[in-house]
């Protein structure tokens, strides 16, 4: 079959590579001159389900709401107006819903399935992407690590592996860790994953590609319409047919849908992620860690310290420094020394598509011939390889290795 994937995130460039791989003519559009330049350029690189944090466990938009109002270094919010009202009352709701677990497992089971995706796709191709073992959640409290609970009985009772550490447990697997700081303890996720998505994304283009995908970049798809629904528009050229079309366009995906009865309840929250060289390889640390406070991620990828994180809501026009000096605090507090933050540091601000129930979207869209892969929100590079096989075996009408229950359209 013929068919069109629009985006070239790391979600739609490894939909394309599945839907290759499965026989068909498949042609990218993507709207930038090159491929993984938006929310999948710089991210923390944390894959799977240890480190899953649902945006819907009791609580937390209240939890969310108050930090942004009354200011968190890691919150920024912009004006009420940038947060629609249903947005908000659909996202509370979620968080009190009887089926808030469910979600996480669900969640957690897509990461799971997800990292399992990825190391075939990299074993088979032999894909080399800064990839390192393991994560560790450090908690500078006994509350944060108390928030955490419901993740953790929840991966006790599906088998994911974690060990709670106390300090000095922690400091044994972490030794460049602040001599300074002190702090409650950690939890280590051994079979976590670290590494770099926008280079995984460029080795699937280039693998898919081989196998005889066709990406066209500067390619802006114009909004899909209900009355020619399998025909793909690009401004100043002539209308072309597809079997199919899946939409993988982030944030951007609301309005490519926005003439199709179609409701995506995406909110825009943007993040920022600071690179810079290893100082001291000693000094540097050796898991991905996450600090539970800010939910700051410190991770090394390759020859580089990526610090990350941040719940910005608005349209605020240049960094809040007080975001950017957080994750030089952040990192700071943990490895200090650990790298070259006076020299070319690379700040990035990425904008995650965050639906009201934390979790993306996989399946029909309910129109002929269009499939969604979106609404990825804070973790589409742990759920990407596991999503877009899902999605090509769908659009393939072959069974789908996972359970995909409440991952449609239908929920909303
Ligand atoms: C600071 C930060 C840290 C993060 N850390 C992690 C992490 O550790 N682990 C994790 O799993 N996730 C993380 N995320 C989330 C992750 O980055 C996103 O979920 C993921 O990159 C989404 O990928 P995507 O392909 O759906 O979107 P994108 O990468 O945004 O790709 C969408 C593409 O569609 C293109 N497009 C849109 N509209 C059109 C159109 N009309 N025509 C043609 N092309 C179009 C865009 O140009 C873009 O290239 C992080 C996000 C941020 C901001």
């Amino acid at each position: 079959m013929r068919i069109a994937v629009i985006g070239a995130g790391i979600v739609g460039v490894t939909t394309a590579l599945e839907l290759v791989s499965h026989g068909h003519e498949v042609v990218v559009f993507e709207k930038n001159t090159g491929i993984a330049q938006e929310a999948s350029f710089a991210t923390s690189g944390f894959i799977g389900p240890g480190l899953i944090h649902s945006w819907t466990v009791p609580q937390m938009a209240a939890r969310v709401i108050q930090k942004m109002m009354f200011g968190s270094g890691a919150y920024s919010f912009h004006g009420l107006k940038n947060i629609p009202l249903k947005w908000l009352w659909q996202w509370s709701s979620a968080c009190t819903h009887a089926d808030f677990k469910l979600k996480i497992e669900s969640l957690q089971r897509l990461a799971f399935y997800s990292q399992e995706v990825m190391k075939g796709i990299s074993e088979q191709y032999g894909f080399q992407f800064e990839l390192s073992k393991g994560s560790i959640l450090v908690c500078r409290q006994e509350k944060e690590m108390k928030q955490f609970q419901l993740q953790l009985d929840l991966m006790t009772a599906n088998g994911i592996a974690f060990k709670k550490l106390d300090p000095t447990e922690t400091r044994i697997l972490e030794p460049a860790l602040s001599e300074e700081i002190q702090f409650f303890g950690s939890i280590l996720f051994p079979n976590d994953e670290v590494a770099n998505c926008r280079q995984f994304a460029l080795l699937a283009k280039q693998q898919a590609t081989l196998m005889g995908a066709e990406f066209r970049t500067g390619q802006e798809v114009l909004p899909l319409s209900l009355e020619s629904s399998k025909q793909i528009q690009i401004p100043l050229q002539p209308k072309e047919d597809f079997d199919h079309i899946v939409v993988c366009a982030g944030i951007h995906s609301k309005s490519l849908l926005k003439h199709l009865p179609v409701n995506l309840p995406s909110l825009a929250v943007h993040g920022y992620s600071l690179s810079a060289a290893v100082r001291e390889h000693i000094d540097a640390p050796v898991y991905g860690i996450v600090d539970a406070k800010h939910h700051i991620a410190i991770a090394r990828m390759g020859q580089r310290i990526r610090v990350s994180g941040i719940t910005e809501v608005g349209n605020n026009k240049k960094p809040p420094n007080e975001c950017v000096q957080l994750l030089y605090k952040t990192l700071n507090d943990w490895f200090p020394g650990a790298a070259k933050t006076h020299e070319a540091v690379q700040v990035w601000r990425g904008t995650r598509d965050m639906l009201t129930d934390g979790l993306p979207i996989l399946g029909h869209s309910g129109v002929p011939g269009i499939w969604l892969n979106t609404g990825h929100g804070n973790h589409g590079w742990a759920t990407s390889c596991g999503s877009a096989r899902a999605i090509a075996d769908m659009v393939s009408s072959r069974g789908c290795e996972m359970d995909l229950k409440g991952l449609g359209i239908e929920r909303f």
